[in-house]
């Protein structure tokens, strides 16, 4: 079975997009620049919001972190975003997630300018990536994508099960294989019988939320299994999958740690160079 390392596959892009940046930078005389706006204390966030911040620096790209506490006003946040959309010197803008409840999460996505949006959440970029044209990606579902080319570089006429419909994860994620030319099935909790359609698979991605979900005898012998899952179990952090059970039978399985996580960071200082990279045509 083919462990697929998610460190390293993010430490060699992290290392491209540094070699990218510097060829920018001779270019335009100018750097691309990451602005995250984090809101609250919330452990997670402060723990991701710091991690981007250090690989932005790693690779070369300006960036910057304006916190504000839970209490802040949904007007202030607008109008920062207002802001930056309109400050040269920010290629993307990420507005950290979760939210407190006083701020609507789709509001604040569609101020951010769609071709500063980083994460591919603004209606927009969800649109053109359906239709096939260019956007940005949200950032885990792009990782996962990176990582299956890594095993498979072509990917005409695979089955590929999506198990779980997020609007961060299962949806673009489907809308990448489709491009590929994979023939897509999309499950969710109302599907019938799971373990059936992932029988059926060449590809599994599994973001649900529900630890170990993904059991050894739901995988064909040459599946490539992608586990997007993170959580917290008394045994610790787990993904959706099985690991134990399915690294017996898959072509190709991610661990969690270590898979998707990583590259889901090196994803997002890579939109932020398209977006870069887009504004100076
Ligand atoms: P979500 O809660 O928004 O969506 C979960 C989806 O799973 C839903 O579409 C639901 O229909 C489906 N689902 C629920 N129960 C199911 C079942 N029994 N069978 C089949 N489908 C079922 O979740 P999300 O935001 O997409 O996150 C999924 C997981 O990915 C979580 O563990 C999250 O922590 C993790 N995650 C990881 C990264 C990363 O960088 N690795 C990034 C984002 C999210």
């Amino acid at each position: 079975m083919i462990l697929i390392d998610g460190k390293k596959a993010a430490a060699e892009l992290r290392e491209e997009l540094r070699h990218e940046v510097t060829g920018l930078k001779a270019k335009y005389n100018k750097v691309p620049g990451l602005t995250v706006i984090l809101i609250g204390d919330l452990t997670p966030s402060q723990i991701y919001v710091r991690n981007k911040e250090k690989s932005a620096n790693e690779v070369g790209l300006k960036s910057e972190v304006i916190k504000y506490p839970d209490s802040v006003e949904e007007k202030t946040v607008l109008e920062k975003i207002k802001e930056l959309n309109k400050d040269e010197t920010v290629s993307g803008i990420l507005v950290q997630l979760p939210l407190p409840k006083h701020i609507d999460k789709q509001k604040v996505i569609e101020t951010i300018l769609p071709s500063k949006d980083v994460d591919g959440f603004h209606p927009m970029n969800v649109g053109n990536l359906s239709s096939g044209y260019e956007s940005s990606v949200p950032c885990t579902p792009l990782g996962c994508y990176l990582l299956i080319k890594k095993v498979e570089p072509n990917l005409n006429g695979k089955k590929a099960v999506i198990v779980g419909r997020s609007n961060l994860n299962g949806k673009p994620m489907t809308q990448l294989l489709l491009k590929e030319n994979c023939t897509v099935t999309i499950t969710h909790s109302k599907t019938k019988d799971l373990k059936a359609e992932c029988l059926e698979a060449d590809i599994i991605v599994a973001a649900v939320g529900i630890p170990e979900l993904v059991k050894g005898d739901w995988v064909k012998r040459d599946t490539i299994v992608i586990d997007v899952g993170i959580n917290k179990t008394d045994k610790g952090i787990v993904g959706d999958v099985d690991f134990d059970e399915v690294s017996k039978n898959a072509k190709a399985l991610t661990p969690v740690p270590g898979g998707v996580g990583p590259m889901t960071i090196a994803c997002l200082l890579k939109n932020t160079i398209e977006c870069f990279k887009r504004s100076q045509i």
